[in-house]
């Protein structure tokens, strides 16, 4: 029964981003910091201010450092 095994997947790897969040409750806008442009963004969807976040996006690009082998 080697199939019991299947549920030792490896955790997808993720990394914290800093991210400006609109402050509107029923928007979901927000950027990178990264990409902002201004240090007091607007919303791209509404043109609210937008507040200081951070998200924990996977990065789905395969190429960390822990591959030596
Ligand atoms: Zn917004």
């Amino acid at each position: 029964m080697s199939y019991y095994n299947k549920r030792n997947q490896e955790p997808l790897p993720q990394e914290e981003v800093t991210t400006w969040e609109c402050t509107k409750e029923d928007c979901n806008g927000w950027t990178r910091k990264n990409f902002a442009s201004s240090d007091t963004p607007e919303c791209p969807l509404c043109g609210s201010k937008m507040i200081d976040g951070v998200r924990t996006l996977v990065n789905l690009q395969n190429n960390s450092q822990t591959k030596t082998s």
